[in-house]
């Protein structure tokens, strides 16, 4: 039993990548990604329920490593924040969505917004706002189009510090949504503060959706609240009909999930647009 138990643990170690020669090897790498162009942005429809029509598109980075191929993100940007090279990744995330999203419309598309993850020490960064500024100036991006993702537990570590920087960013015509909601302790006094204009229901949530009842009065709490909030609701992972129904019913405005698209290539959100323009 003793072996077994060493045999599983290093079986786990290589399953998650976690032994620490493991993690350097992969930090070492990743110093060199940016500058390498070894990282890429997939993109993620977003489906207003209403329509019918992709209004916007969530930003996904993925780093083809030249050894190891595909790296998902949920290895290397905890790694990322842990070294702090988030910053400069971040910004090359930013850079990068803003550039796209003037693209199409440059190629005159019909234009969608662009979500962008920011992680916490992103966020943190004193020099947030001024790379936010920076990376929509470069583009010729009008702030009206970029939105930012953070988490819950981001927001809610430092209700004040949060507040003052978001109230920043809204100020420059930027959008906010808050992430993985349902999965941190939001205190829901503080949540009116925040100049939030969606919560995401945690795809942890729609999962099971059609046959837990606990999940399905989360998720109606959820939209229930947002809306009380006068926010907009979204559910991400949406991989099933049944899903998308129960979501509906209960009048969730938007959705996102492997039911419409999985993250895609620009030229495959390109296509999907301009056949959209022409329904
Ligand atoms: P997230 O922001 O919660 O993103 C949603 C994740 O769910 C994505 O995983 C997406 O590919 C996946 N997903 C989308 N639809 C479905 C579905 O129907 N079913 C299931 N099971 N999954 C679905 P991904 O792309 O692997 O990203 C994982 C996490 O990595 C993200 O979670 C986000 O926290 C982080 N991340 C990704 N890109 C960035 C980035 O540019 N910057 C930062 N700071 N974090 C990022
Ligand atoms: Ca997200
Ligand atoms: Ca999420
Ligand atoms: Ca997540």
């Amino acid at each position: 039993a003793k072996e077994l138990g060493k045999n599983n643990c290093q079986f786990y170690a290589q399953e998650m990548n976690a032994s620490l020669e493991e993690k350097l090897a992969l930090m070492e790498g990743l110093r060199r990604a940016v500058d390498d162009k070894q990282l890429r942005l997939l993109y993620q429809p977003k489906v207003d329920l209403a329509s019918g029509q992709v209004f916007g598109v969530e930003a996904l980075i993925r780093w083809q490593h030249p050894e190891r191929g595909m790296v998902r993100p949920d290895l290397f940007i905890p790694l990322a924040e842990e070294s702090g090279m988030i910053v400069a990744i971040g910004e090359w995330v930013l850079r990068e969505a803003c550039r796209q999203a003037r693209d199409w419309q440059d190629a005159g598309l019909p234009p969608i917004s662009m979500s962008v993850n920011v992680s916490p020490r992103q966020f943190d960064d004193r020099r947030l706002v001024a790379r936010v500024a920076a990376a929509l100036a470069e583009a010729g991006l009008e702030p009206g189009w970029l939105e930012l993702e953070v988490t819950e537990s981001l927001i809610m570590r430092d209700v004040q510090q949060a507040v003052d920087k978001m109230r920043e960013l809204e100020g420059m015509g930027i959008a906010l949504s808050i992430d993985d909601f349902g999965t941190g302790y939001s205190s829901l006094a503080a949540l009116k503060s925040f100049p939030i204009s969606r919560l995401k229901i945690d795809k942890s949530f729609v999962r099971d959706l059609a046959h837990s009842a606990d999940d399905q009065a989360i998720a109606r709490a959820i939209i229930s609240l947002s809306h009380q909030l006068q926010m907009r609701v979204i559910a991400e992972g949406v991989e099933t009909e049944q899903q998308r129904a129960f979501l509906t019913q209960y009048g969730c405005d938007e959705m996102q999930g492997y039911l419409f698209s999985k993250p895609v290539p620009p030229e495959d959100i390109g296509a999907m647009l301009a056949r959209s323009a022409h329904d």
